[in-house]
């Protein structure tokens, strides 16, 4: 199989490369390292069967050659990456998301976006199945991702039904691991940077506010699923492991060690208050369930941290 991974120099889209090179497919990455960076898939190159594109998917997408799987990763994922990037990340929603369905349109091609938790908001109903649509303030700050992402479900859906394109959409939930940048800015690469320097840790509010958090290995088992399968989604893919973000400063504190004191900081606006998976529909249709407990991930993703030297470490911690 020969698949194009948009977003494939960033975090999530180079261990989708990564694994699928694994399976003995080639990938075309295109990313315009915008948040991603050249040195998450530097390693790849030696297969032979990968190949890096330096381009901005909202201005086009071209490939040659046949196609078999596009995976439309592109787009700045963490608050303080899309607040810096408000129209690049609307952009990237509308006109980069048209421009991947046109390539999967012209080539035949499977089709998965990332999407996201975000397009249920601060929600009111807890856990999140996927028949809920959701509580978004439009003209919050946080409209920028949330409703680039709820268009891209929609445009994503209008292509399947206006032009058969075989089309899927994936409901990401917190996800973490080796190759998040330390200053992303999201709250697991700030707990475990500022834990490693022994600097205060960051929480925002009282930390009362929970995230479901799921182990990339787990991730991209699911979203490979979703690519073999046919099915249309919305499905979301995250771990149910529901967690406040006050104890997860504790839990890493504790795992890296440090004598970091935990500080409080304000808390977003519109920040969602609760957030779980329903994964019952990826279970039943998908036959996947993250398998990875958190401390073990947590173990190999602080380890990552430590050494930085683009090697991922074993999953148990020696
Ligand atoms: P990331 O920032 O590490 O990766 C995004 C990649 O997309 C980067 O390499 C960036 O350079 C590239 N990119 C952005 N705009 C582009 C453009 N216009 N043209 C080409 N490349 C562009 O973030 P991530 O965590 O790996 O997220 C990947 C995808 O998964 C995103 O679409 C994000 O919305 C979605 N997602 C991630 C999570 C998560 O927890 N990591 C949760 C929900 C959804
Ligand atoms: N957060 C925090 N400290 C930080 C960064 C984030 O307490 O240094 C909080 C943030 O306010 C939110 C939660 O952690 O309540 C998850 O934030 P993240 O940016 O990781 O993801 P998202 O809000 O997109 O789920």
């Amino acid at each position: 199989m020969r698949a194009v991974v948009t977003g494939g120099a960033g975090f999530l889209g180079s261990h989708l490369c990564e694994t699928l090179l694994r399976q003995g497919h080639t990938v075309v990455a295109v990313d315009n390292f915008c948040t991603g960076s050249p040195d998450n898939v530097a390693h790849l190159h030696d297969t032979g069967r990968f190949r890096l594109v330096q381009a901005d998917v909202t201005e086009g997408l071209r490939i040659e050659g046949d196609v078999d799987l596009v995976l439309h990763f592109a787009s700045p994922a963490s608050p303080v990456d899309y607040l810096r990037m408000p129209i690049e990340t609307l952009q990237v929603g509308s006109q980069g998301t048209t421009h991947a369905l046109d390539l999967a349109h012209a080539k035949d091609a499977r089709f998965v976006v990332a999407s996201t938790s975000e397009v249920y908001g601060d929600p009111l109903v807890h856990p999140q199945p996927e028949s809920y649509w959701g509580n978004v303030n439009p003209v919050g700050p946080r409209g920028v991702y949330d409703e680039a992402k709820r268009f891209g479900e929609a445009l994503t859906l209008a292509y399947r039904q206006a032009y058969g394109v075989d089309t899927g959409i994936v409901r990401i939930f917190n996800t973490f691991g080796p190759r998040m940048r330390p200053n992303d800015g999201r709250a697991i690469p700030n707990f475990i940077r500022q834990a490693l320097m022994g600097e205060p840790v960051t929480v925002a509010g009282h930390g009362l506010q929970t995230r479901s958090i799921c182990y990339v290995d787990d991730l991209v088992a699911g979203i490979l699923a979703m690519a073999a399968s046919d099915h249309s989604g919305p499905i979301n893919i995250g771990n149910p492991h529901e967690i406040s973000m006050l104890d997860l400063a504790q839990w890493i504190v504790r795992l890296v060690g440090s004598d970091s004191p935990i500080v409080h900081i304000d808390r977003p606006v519109d920040d969602p208050t609760v957030r779980r998976p329903d994964t019952t529909i990826a279970q039943r249709e998908l036959g996947w369930a993250p398998i990875v407990p958190i401390e073990d991930a947590l173990h190999r993703t602080i380890a990552w941290f430590r050494g930085h030297d683009g090697e991922v470490p074993p999953l148990s911690p020696e």
